[in-house]
């Protein structure tokens, strides 16, 4: 916005464009990961936090799998309380602690499927889902959409250490 400052609390907070993840990106996944911690645990499902972030650095709609529902994944919990119509989805980011779904027993539509169709362009996600519950693929299934998607490598510990139970019950560790 050309009436704020470069460097200033607003620039600090909006989300970066591009396919590496500025400080800000880290800022917000930071903070979705702290919203996986909210989740209830659960032998069958990860632990994830989601926090759409409009281009301004406003939250738009944050989630965590389980929130009203056992079968709740985070970026739909998310997606659920937006109005479809929002015109500042094309050019918000979407930060989760996991990558988004792109196979699911639960829920006939998958949350890369579910981000697609809210026009979203970018997404920010700590790690790729193990196939321990269902096939991976999701941030590939995004990027074939056209959709930006930035992994946060150096996150990835921290968002792996939230669900160390069930890792560890499937023989996956935590590191
Ligand atoms: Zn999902």
């Amino acid at each position: 916005m050309a009436d704020r400052a470069p460097g200033g609390p607003e620039a600090e907070r909006a989300p970066g464009r591009g396919a590496t993840a500025s400080d800000a990106d880290r800022g917000w996944l930071s903070e979705a990961i702290e919203l996986s911690r909210r989740c209830r645990p659960s032998p069958s499902a990860f632990c994830v936090g989601a926090v759409l972030v409009s281009a301004d650095g406003t939250v738009m709609a944050q989630g965590f799998s389980r929130e009203r529902d056992s079968r709740d994944h985070a970026e739909e919990a998310a997606l659920a309380t937006l109005d479809p119509g929002d015109l500042r989805l094309a050019s918000a980011t979407l930060y989760s602690s996991l990558e988004p779904c792109r196979f699911r027993a639960s829920r006939p539509r998958s949350c890369s499927e579910l981000i697609i169709a809210a026009g979203l362009r970018r997404v920010v996600i700590a790690w790729l889902e193990p196939p321990i519950f269902a096939k991976g693929g999701g941030a590939e299934r995004l990027r074939d959409a056209g959709i930006t998607v930035v992994e946060v490598p150096e996150l990835a510990a921290e968002a792996r250490a939230v669900n160390a139970p069930v890792l560890g019950a499937h023989g996956a560790g935590p590191t």
